[in-house]
């Protein structure tokens, strides 16, 4: 396994975004976005549809111009980077080429690629051997997917991007396109992904970027944004309890009472769950659970849906600011 510290030296970026906004008429497409995506490492950037991941992705492979800010990428402007061979790129749209094999198709990628992989290893790497004779316009959506994989590794480069890989692919198209993404980040690449599946993102990423409205809401491990979420949830079962008395308790952020069963969401499930027996209740059946990524992000997503431009929750940002230069400028 390599240290994927093949430009630049040690701890610098791979990708940096520096106030990087891009505008559509009144549409805020991506806005103000700082972050720094470091070598070697898989990193999901996650957000809903039309959160601006396609038009970040864009920037930095040089097809969109910001209107504000500078991506760089190995320090280099993204066409620059690009012509040198440092990056291999799946876009969302796109069909493939007819009338060619696919063995014929990858035969043509890697020549526009300065130090390309041979044929072979490319099919190989992407796990497309088996319909390597077949046309390249006759294959499933899953199997077309993969083999725009093999396109993206095929030049051999340290940074893969890929926009919504997994889209139209069923679970087993899926299984063996994450094997061969994950071999190829064991060699050592960066690998940034968008998607909108929370799994992948928990699964599959080193670090989740997570993005709304074209701003950054969170930076960190799953387990670091889950935390930023902050909230636990307690589940129990408690008859003839109004909502009136659990809204009294402490730190509670959401209640749920349907019936005889109450969901809690709280920023302190200690503080919470002790007050409930302080206040003479004997709930039964307790499951006191962390949140997961999935709640975690609609959670976070959510407050920031809640917040208008003016009040947007500054401590999320700076947190994320924050967590995102902290190793790498110093
Ligand atoms: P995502 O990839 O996260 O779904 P996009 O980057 O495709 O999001 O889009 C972000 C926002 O920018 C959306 O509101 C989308 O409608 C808008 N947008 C994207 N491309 C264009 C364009 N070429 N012209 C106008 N608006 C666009
Ligand atoms: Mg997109």
């Amino acid at each position: 396994m390599t240290t994927g510290e093949t430009r630049g030296g040690p701890g610098s970026a791979a990708v940096t975004f520096q106030d990087v906004s891009k505008h559509y008429g009144e549409v805020k497409a991506v806005n103000n976005l700082t972050l720094e995506i470091p070598q070697g490492r898989s990193i999901a950037f996650l957000g809903p549809n039309g959160a601006g991941k396609s038009t970040s992705i864009d920037m930095l492979l040089g097809l969109r111009k910001p209107t504000h800010g500078t991506v760089r990428v190995y320090g280099k402007a993204p066409r620059d980077a690009i012509l040198a061979g440092h990056v291999g790129a799946m876009l969302q749209s796109g069909g493939l080429l007819s009338d060619v094999t696919v063995r014929e198709l990858i035969g043509l990628m890697t020549k526009l690629h300065p130090r390309p992989l041979n044929v072979e290893d490319v099919l190989k790497r992407a796990n497309v051997e088996e319909f390597a004779d077949r046309k390249a316009n006759k294959l499933s959506g899953g199997q077309t997917q993969r083999v725009r994989f093999a396109i993206a590794i095929a030049g051999d480069s340290d940074l893969i991007v890929l926009d919504e890989p997994t889209t139209g692919m069923d679970v087993e198209n899926r299984q063996i396109f994450w094997h061969a993404m994950k071999s190829e980040a064991e060699r050592g690449k960066t690998i940034l992904f968008a998607t909108h599946y929370l799994e992948e993102a928990d699964q599959i990423a080193d670090q989740v970027i997570v993005i709304n409205k074209g701003r950054l809401l969170a930076n960190g491990t799953a387990a670091q944004i889950k935390a930023q979420a902050g909230f636990q949830r307690i589940a129990f079962k408690l008859p003839g309890v109004t909502r009136d008395q659990l809204l009294m308790l402490p730190n509670v952020v959401s209640l749920e009472v349907i019936r005889d069963r109450v969901q809690i969401q709280t920023s302190d499930s200690d503080k919470t769950f002790y007050a409930l027996l302080d206040a003479g209740l004997r709930p039964e059946e307790i499951e006191i659970s962390a949140l997961g990524l999935e709640q975690a992000f609609v959670a976070i997503t959510q407050q920031d849906n809640g917040h208008d431009e003016a009040a947007f929750d500054k401590t999320a940002f700076d947190k994320a600011a924050y967590d995102n230069t902290g190793e790498a400028a110093r």
